[in-house]
């Protein structure tokens, strides 16, 4: 199995060691991820500039764009064909809508648009400094996760609670919940005497919903949510329908749509089957591709 791992905090911060190391146990690992940290950028892509990749060490590529840049360079440049794509550790909680802030989620909401399963892992807690705690968890955590998340080509949202409050108590399939944050906003001077503004609203409230992943990890379990990207308010059509255009018909009332299946996803396949029979020959599982940095042909050389 070849698995690409990312995040949003850049390809140096503690999370994705530890989650390429657990990564590991299955199979082919490439880190493809920012070069700084780009936390809170959503699902941005890079369009008006040039995006460079940098070999850090072997199997580790920096990108001097966003986590969404990442994913699709390793896709559609790499062509690392991965068969799971794993997006964190994040630190800190990325819970109900706050997942369309989040650089980490988008990563996995990237891979989903390519038809490959995706997995954003959060750590609900601030800080650091508790990683290497969460890593003896990690190896259990993608046991329990990657058997299922394989066969599903979409994105997964995990939030593991602090491992400051104690053992997990288990696993939860969950919705969004609700975050509602604090309205300040921080005005200060710059030293030529200009106002700057900083966004604050540190203070967080999280309404009681039953079966949302904020009340999963409030509960010490850990929460996986499946995401959809189709954001449309089904619930608002009828309505809206009737104020702009007329009385409700057949055509105005819908429900969601099933998803359509991905046109890439049989390439996808494809290609993941030929990998897992190349990297079987291949000590590393990783030679017998030379995927990255590209091969180039020198005057000397040739
Ligand atoms: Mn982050």
């Amino acid at each position: 199995m070849r698995i690409v791992v990312t995040n949003d905090d850049g390809v140096h911060a503690p999370g994705i060691a530890l989650l390429a190391r657990a990564a590991a146990a299955y199979g082919q690992v490439w880190v493809v991820a920012p070069d700084v940290e780009r936390s809170a950028v959503a699902q941005a892509i890079t369009l008006n500039g040039p995006l460079r990749l940098r070999s850090v060490r072997p199997g580790w590529i920096a990108c001097d764009g966003t986590p969404t840049d990442c994913i699709h360079l390793a896709i559609n440049q790499m062509k690392l064909a991965p068969d799971v794509i794993l997006s964190g550790v994040n630190p800190g909680p990325n819970l109900a809508n706050d997942v369309l802030y989040s650089g980490t989620v988008a990563a996995a909401m990237e891979g989903a648009r390519w038809a490959i399963p995706s997995v954003a892992i959060s750590h609900c807690a601030s800080g650091e400094d508790l990683l290497e705690d969460l890593a003896p968890l990690l190896p259990g955590l993608l046991a329990a996760l990657m058997p299922m998340v394989r066969s599903r080509p979409i994105a997964f949202n995990v939030n593991l609670p602090s491992v400051a409050l104690g053992p997990w108590r288990g696993m939860q399939v969950t919705r969004l919940g609700r975050r509602y944050y604090s309205n300040e906003v921080h005005e200060r001077t710059d030293p030529r005497g200009r106002p700057y503004y900083w966004i604050g609203g540190d203070h967080v409230t999280m309404p009681d919903i039953a079966g949302s992943d904020c009340n999963a990890v409030r509960d010490g379990l850990v929460s996986v949510t499946p995401l959809a990207d189709d954001i449309t308010r089904y619930d608002a059509m009828t309505d809206i329908h009737a104020a702009l255009v007329g009385p409700a018909t057949e055509l105005s009332v819908v429900a969601a749509a099933p998803d359509h299946p991905h046109p890439a996803l049989a390439d996808h396949r494809a290609r993941a089957a030929d990998h897992a029979s190349a990297a079987a020959g291949s000590p590393d599982g990783r030679s017998n591709g030379a995927i990255w940095p590209p091969q180039v042909t020198t005057k000397e050389s040739s």
